[in-house]
């Protein structure tokens, strides 16, 4: 596919950067360039923010009737679901992620999000105040204002669109920057609304190093709102930076998510196909990422040949434009290197690696899926987010103890139970601490269940009603009738 350079997308315009510089996208599977990109600076977030602005101030989105906005955001669901196959393709090149899981689940996912906010859009409203028999009271519900969202590389488009979506439908106006590894998809999309009726100057795209660009986006006085997903790490930087300017933030961050499977569970095939997909999808490089498995001592050794089955049948390695591959490469060579480092911690740690974390003999960077086995939930392949594909299993005896071990992480982002006692599977759930609990399956995602972490996974939550609230300001009216 031959791709021009991109430059950034500014008030509906294709614009160089101030500086005129590119850099290159670079295909993990093949390790060639993909296309450039232009590289932005401050100056170019200063541009950036003045159409915003403007847009905000006096163009007409934000005013518009929330049944306008929602047919622009129908609109735009049709022309992704029209452009599918470009879609898919891009962000396959872009990611290294399986073709076939980019054309059949992100795609129509990515839809879904855009129908699902596009029948939000005339609905959001304030309530009335109890203001006595002297006076009216009632509450609007408005826009943030200029909105900066800054996403990661794993799942470029779905992850933008959570955002996008929710923001577009309540009345804001966006600056986005995507990942520097995998622009692509948030510049086609940003076309693609405005071919849909998306006013100019809406949603702009930038692009450019996260220390430069996005800490200019988050230091400047006139964005309202910074909504964030990335690492964990990086959102404490974001935090100091909006402290100046009090800035509204949201936090989509890294997890250590536990998923526990009991001695009981109703279906030990499916719970060993799921909990290999929970470490494996997207080449493990996923928040909710089922990393730490937790497995009841007396079913430990059948569950672990099952698992073990799944992984080597499943998650192939391959070619990601190839039908049959389950799994593609990591995202670059520096996110590889750092992902092996974990597999050399977990062994020198005393966990015992069962199989994977090998380098095939084949360009890309690719690695083999990692199961660690009998490990200790003190360990630092336990404790850290890897983001690859690198499974820790830690055997268990009682409820008691899996409920503290499962609940011993900083993080709090999801949670998979496989039990078939009721009881138990509900008292667990009200027990650990994660924004997401899956009981008898795992990482099942839908536009309307509300998706974000306790503790430093992050905070506010996206998907659902719950976004909304992410993306408007509450404005109380008095009137007096005495
Ligand atoms: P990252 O934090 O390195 O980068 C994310 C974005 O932030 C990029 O666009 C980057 O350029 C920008 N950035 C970097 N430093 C910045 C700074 N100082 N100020 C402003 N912007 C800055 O994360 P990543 O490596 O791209 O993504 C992987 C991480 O994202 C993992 O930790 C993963 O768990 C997390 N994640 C969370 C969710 C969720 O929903 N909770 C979803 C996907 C990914």
């Amino acid at each position: 596919m031959e791709l021009k350079p991109f430059k950034l997308f500014i008030d509906g315009q294709w614009v160089e950067s101030a500086a005129g510089k590119y850099f290159e996208t670079v295909n993990p599977a093949t390790e060639e360039v993909i296309t450039e990109i232009a590289q932005g600076d401050a100056r170019d977030v200063e541009r950036v923010v003045v159409a915003a602005r403007r847009a905000f101030e006096s163009g007409p989105w934000p005013r518009l009737a929330g049944s306008a906005r929602r047919a622009v955001l129908e609109r735009m669901a049709t022309l992704l679901a029209e452009r599918t196959d470009e879609f898919a393709l891009l962000e396959t090149l872009d990611t290294g992620k399986p073709l076939l899981q980019s054309r059949t689940r992100d795609l129509p996912f990515a839809c879904e999000i855009l129908r699902y906010y596009a029948g939000w859009a005339d609905k959001i409203y304030g309530t009335s105040l109890p203001a006595g028999p002297q006076g009216v009271g009632y509450t609007l519900r408005e826009p943030v204002g200029v909105v900066g969202m800054i996403t990661p590389w794993n799942s470029p488009l779905v992850l933008s669109l959570m955002k996008i979506a929710a923001a577009l439908a309540a009345g804001n106006v966006l600056i986005h920057k995507p990942a520097s590894w995998t622009p692509l998809t948030a510049y086609r999309f940003a076309q693609l609304a405005l071919e849909a009726g998306l006013p100019p100057g809406v949603l702009n795209v930038i692009t450019g190093p996260g220390h430069t660009v996005g800490k200019a986006i988050v230091a400047h006085p006139q964005v309202d709102k910074i909504s964030f997903t990335g690492e964990t790490a990086t959102g404490r930087e974001i935090m100091r930076d909006g402290a100046d300017t009090l800035k509204r933030i949201s936090f989509e961050l890294g997890g250590k998510s536990p998923n526990i499977v009991f001695a009981d569970a109703p279906d030990l095939d499916a719970a060993a196909a799921l909990s290999a997909r929970g470490f494996c999808v997207n080449q493990g490089q996923i928040c909710w990422s089922g990393s730490r498995l937790f497995v009841e001592e007396s079913v430990h050794d059948r569950f672990i040949e099952k698992l073990l089955a799944r992984v080597k049948n499943d998650w192939k390695i391959g070619d990601p434009m190839d039908a049959n591959t389950g799994m593609g490469p990591l995202i670059s060579g520096s996110h590889l290197k750092h992902v092996q480092e974990y597999i050399v911690e977990g062994k020198k740690g005393g966990a015992e690696l069962l199989t994977g974390g090998e380098r095939p003999d084949r360009k890309g960077y690719f690695l083999t899926p990692a199961v660690f086995d009998n490990a200790d939930n003190r360990m630092k392949i336990a404790r850290e987010e890897i983001f690859g594909p690198v499974l820790t299993v830690i055997p268990f005896k009682t409820f008691e103890d899996v409920v503290a071990q499962a609940n011993d992480t900083c993080y709090g982002l999801a949670s998979g139970i496989w039990t078939s006692d009721i009881t138990k599977a509900h008292r667990l759930a009200r027990l650990l601490r994660a924004g997401s609990v899956w009981i008898n399956t795992y990482g099942a995602l839908n536009p309307a269940a509300p998706f974000g972490g306790f503790r430093q996974s992050g905070f506010g939550r996206e998907m659902g009603q719950e976004a909304l609230q992410l993306f408007t300001e509450v404005k109380t009216v008095w009137v007096n009738l005495a």
